[in-house]
């Protein structure tokens, strides 16, 4: 007798709002719905975005600290032909998020991984900044302790512009540490991008740091610093 073969689903990276609900594309959406099941970083956080655009679906967690046991159980439900909707908490998964992982393993086992575009706290910042977008590099998050001053001190060196992620407990420490290792450069600091609190302050390092320490820093913070334009 002929054995039915199943083809595998497929891994879809899908985009949420980075604040604004109206950012959801009417794909996201779709696929929201569409899908066999999603992987969220935080269900909870997930429920209410589907409650939101009435999207009744099954939600799964799929997050940094469950990955190594969530991962190859998501992938043994594509190779069985489901197909599976991953989201983050905001904006595009994969982007200093554990989603990461998940693509790798997936192409690692031949699952196609397709994208759904859209809002990205990165790109977001980046095109208000008033500083070159030709060319720019991506660090993530600084590095708490271990490794930071290396970090720093080859940040010094970037003459590309530089997009950082941060978080209010540790802004005005970064605003200092990059004043004190790159000198007083520019800089767009982009507070709570797309919310009702946006506020993008673009000085130098010098003056976002008299600035944000003269109030209760609060928010989610993009930092988009000037390059290196003397480099030898
Ligand atoms: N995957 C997300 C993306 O595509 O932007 C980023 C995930 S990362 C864990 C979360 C960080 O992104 C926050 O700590 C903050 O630095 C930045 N971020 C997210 N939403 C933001 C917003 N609305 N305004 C400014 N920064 C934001």
């Amino acid at each position: 007798m002929a054995e039915t073969v199943k083809t595998a689903g497929v891994l879809y990276i899908v985009s949420t709002p980075i604040g604004n609900l109206e950012d959801i594309t009417l794909r996201a959406l779709r696929v929201l719905k569409e899908a066999d099941i999603i992987a969220a970083e935080d269900t909870r956080h997930t429920g209410l975005l589907l409650k939101h655009f009435d999207i009744k679906n099954r939600i799964v967690s799929y997050h940094d600290h469950n990955k190594e046991r969530s991962g190859p159980r998501l992938i043994e439900r594509l190779l069985q032909g489901e197909n599976i909707a991953v989201v983050s908490d905001a904006g595009t998964p994969g982007i200093s998020d554990p989603a990461f992982y998940l693509v790798r393993l997936a192409k690692e086992n031949s699952i196609t991984v397709s994208p759904v575009p859209g809002p990205s706290a990165l790109i977001s910042g980046l095109v208000v900044s008033g500083l070159p977008t030709d060319r720019f590099v991506f660090e993530g998050f600084l590095p708490v302790k271990k490794n930071r001053k290396t970090r720093l001190n080859n940040l010094a060196e970037e003459d590309r512009t530089i997009v950082l992620y941060e978080s209010p407990y540790r802004l005005l420490k970064t605003l200092k540490d990059l004043k004190e290792t790159l000198g007083n450069r520019k800089v767009a600091v982009c507070r709570e991008l797309t919310k009702k609190f946006e506020e993008i302050v673009s000085s130098t390092l010098d003056e976002a740091f008299q600035y944000f320490s003269s109030k209760s820093v609060r928010g989610e913070f993009v930092l988009i610093i000037q390059g290196n334009k003397i480099k030898k």
